[in-house]
């Protein structure tokens, strides 16, 4: 069956899954992968990599029970996660691109090229407040822009709830 006949259909763009096919990417040889990413004004920043690291961590990590790349992270910035299969996520708040998962790794699953440059992505502080203390941005905002929000709070016309971790609160611009 041809998986992509369906291309011949207008099948709406935002629903379809995006598809990456590691035997033409493992075929091909590459040294460096050519896609380019739409992360035009950070190139060094490839989605493109995040894909690939993921795929490897689905469908080529052995998921070992003391995995070296685990032990060899001076940050804790990997884990396995045993409620998924033993399957490995980096944490990239604390990923500090030392690159020493990639060397530890005896099956070669972590490609040098795939562990990110360094990064920025609110992790909310939840190492932080698991011992209960506040994000540090809420304790170091001298203006209060920044605070945990009263559990009871509720997104109003100027309160939005961004995924589970962020309310935003804006007053919209308006047309008088
Ligand atoms: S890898 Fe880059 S170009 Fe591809 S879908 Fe992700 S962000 Fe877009
Ligand atoms: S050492 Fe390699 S194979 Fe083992 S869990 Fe880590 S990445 Fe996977
Ligand atoms: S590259 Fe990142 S995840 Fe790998 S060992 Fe270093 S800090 Fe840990």
């Amino acid at each position: 069956m041809n998986l992509f006949a369906e291309q011949q259909q207008p099948v709406a763009i935002a629903t379809r899954r995006l598809y990456i096919d590691l035997d033409i990417c493992a075929e091909a040889g590459c040294p460096v992968c050519t896609a380019q990413c739409s992360y035009f004004y950070h190139p060094e920043n490839n989605g493109v990599r995040s894909i690939a690291e993921m795929a490897a961590y689905q469908v080529v990590c052995r998921r070992c029970e003391s995995p070296h790349c685990v032990a060899a992270c001076p940050t804790g910035a990997l884990e396995q996660q045993p409620g998924r299969g033993r399957l490995l996520v980096r944490h990239a708040m604390r990923c500090i691109s030392c690159h020493s998962c990639a060397h530890a790794c005896p099956y070669g699953t972590i490609y040098p090229e795939c562990v990110p440059i360094l990064h920025h992505i609110c992790d909310g502080c939840l190492d932080r407040r698991a011992e209960g203390s506040e994000p540090r941005c809420v304790e170091t905002c001298p203006h209060w822009a920044l605070r945990l929000a009263p559990p009871e709070l509720e997104e109003d016309e100027h309160t939005v709830f961004v995924g589970p971790y962020l309310a935003v609160h804006v007053t919209h611009w308006k047309r008088d």
